[in-house]
């Protein structure tokens, strides 16, 4: 079954001030805020203010200013952090989980920054 965008996530909700969030920077396009379950000891979550599911609906629907604004609202955060490793910082890991094969739990686009301590291995292994 395809996904499609349900304007009744929490995301759109958090977008539309339906319900709050801790937010850490807002732009144009897109808005950045505080993972409510924090995976690390930063975890920071960026999404686009447009009806985008997943990353490949986002790199494939959106506007380039969309796409450009998202992208350095990442490097916006990421500084703002303190974790950019260009600035001899210690570093990041960026997530964006798709669908059910990544246990994606909210069907707006989002794009986890975690970062704060060593982050470990990329993934569980599934082999
Ligand atoms: P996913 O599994 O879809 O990649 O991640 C969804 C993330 O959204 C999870 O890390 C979860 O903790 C976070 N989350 C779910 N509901 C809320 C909420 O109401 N507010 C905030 N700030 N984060 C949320």
């Amino acid at each position: 079954m395809p996904y499609s965008y349900d304007d009744q996530n929490i995301f759109a909700k958090i977008l539309r001030g339906e319900i709050p969030c801790k937010k850490v920077a807002e732009s144009t396009h897109c808005l950045a805020f505080h993972d409510i379950a924090p995976q690390a000891p930063q975890h920071v979550l960026v999404i686009p203010k447009g009806a985008y599911v997943t990353y490949d609906d986002f790199a494939q629907n959106a506007s380039d200013a969309e796409i450009a604004d998202f992208t350095r609202m990442l490097a916006k955060v990421c500084a703002q952090l303190g974790v950019c490793p260009t600035e001899g910082e210690g570093g990041y890991r960026l997530i964006s989980n798709a669908g059910p094969d990544a246990n994606q739990e909210v069907p707006h686009l989002h794009v986890h920054i975690l970062a704060g301590t060593n982050i470990g291995p990329l993934t569980a292994k599934r082999t």
